[in-house]
């Protein structure tokens, strides 16, 4: 198979974990018999050096060119940096929220995986993190309250400020079509996390994903309250497989679910449209206190790849033999320094990219 893959290694420690993700890449189509066509694009700081702009038309139309897009993160130290002497809109984020809009990216997934090698990083009761947990959280990400109208008037003397949080049936619906396939991939369990009791956004949202659940009957649904959810997460993880859910709650629910697993490192992402089509980058951002020290953590990265092997052109054998690559390296007791423990060897980025390529069968 032909992948055409558009890269943007971004800012700080973007190029250096890029790197590892392609070296893991390579051998993958190597030992699996396909060709990969390579394009590099310039984003964030890294744009505005050269050209001015985070973001410039050409590289929306490289990325728009690809079947996927692989990036490493962007922007630079919020407080030194000259790149935050700019306008907002000139920014390195402008850049990220401007092909986000581009690529019409609805859907984002954030894997959220407990690995046994390294329980002892999860800040949960050891009873709790000794179950281990993968979950999915599917979070809308083009609509609702962060998209909706807003103001602020002044009243009487009174200062009054309103969003308002809107969703259609189709942009629902979407997002449950994605959430459901994802589901099929993976242990079968959608659990539907809304606020049902109070709002009409999501009574609509809980009557969608009931009518989509009926397509897809080999998957169980269940409905569950966002602040449950919020407990559940700490209290009993291991029972969720995919959380699907609006925007400001997958937001939240997220990043706590991010946290229990306590390895920032190791936390891998995906944003969707409705074709096969995604941009996959890992959860953190571009590190610039260690950048160019070759001591960043390139498994999300890599494990992001891995989201685009499965995701983008449904290569599920590839993507399992990426994932198992990295259990195996962890196994062996091989660890960056963010995730270093007693007794375990400590590698460097580029040392980690190469233990993981000669595991890749
Ligand atoms: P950060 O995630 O870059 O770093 C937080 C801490 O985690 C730092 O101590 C860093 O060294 C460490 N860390 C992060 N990734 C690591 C890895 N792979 N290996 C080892 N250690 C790692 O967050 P921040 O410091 O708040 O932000 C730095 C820059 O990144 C900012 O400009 C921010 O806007 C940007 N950012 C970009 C994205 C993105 O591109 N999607 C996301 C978040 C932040």
């Amino acid at each position: 198979m032909e992948l055409k893959i558009t890269c943007i290694p971004g800012d700080g420690i973007g190029p250096e974990i890029v790197a590892e993700a392609k070296k893991i890449l390579n051998k993958t189509a190597e030992c699996y018999g396909h060709q990969i066509i390579y394009t590099d694009i310039l984003m964030g700081g890294a744009s505005i050096d050269v050209h001015g702009v985070p973001l410039t038309e050409e590289a929306i139309a490289a990325a728009k060119a690809a079947d996927a897009v692989l990036m490493g993160s962007i922007g630079g130290d919020t407080t030194t940096s000259p790149w935050y002497k700019l306008p907002p809109n000139l920014r390195p984020e402008a850049g990220l929220l401007g092909i986000r809009k581009a690529l019409n990216l609805f859907a984002n997934l954030r894997p959220a995986i407990l690995y046994k090698e390294l329980a002892q990083a999860c800040p949960l009761k050891e009873e709790i993190s000794e179950q281990g947990f993968d979950m999915m959280i599917m979070r809308e990400l083009t609509g609702g309250l962060y998209f909706g109208e807003r103001k602020t008037v002044e009243e009487n003397g009174i200062r009054k400020a309103t969003d308002t949080l809107v969703y259609d049936e189709n942009e629902i619906r979407r997002i449950a079509i994605k959430g459901f396939d994802i589901a099929k991939k993976r242990r079968g369990k959608v659990t539907s996390v809304d606020k049902a009791n109070v709002l009409d956004s999501s009574r609509l949202w809980r009557t969608v994903v009931e009518e989509v659940a009926k397509d897809y009957p080999e998957v169980t649904l269940e409905h569950m309250l966002v602040d449950n959810c919020a407990m559940q997460l700490v209290k009993d993880p291991a029972q969720f497989d995919v959380i699907l859910t609006e925007n400001m709650f997958g937001d939240i629910l997220s990043d706590e679910a991010s946290m229990v697993t306590g390895s920032i490192g190791m936390l891998a992402s995906a944003s969707l449209n409705d074709t096969k089509f995604g941009l996959y980058e890992p959860s953190h951002g571009s590190a610039p206190d260690i950048a160019g020290k070759d001591i960043a953590n390139p498994i999300a990265t890599i494990l992001s790849a891995a989201m685009m092997l499965r995701y983008s052109f449904d290569l599920d054998q590839e993507a399992d033999a990426i994932e198992q690559a990295v259990k195996d390296v962890l196994k062996e007791g091989f660890r960056t320094a963010d995730i270093m423990s007693k007794g375990c060897e400590q590698v460097s980025c580029s040392r980690m990219g190469e233990l993981l390529a000669e595991k890749i069968k």
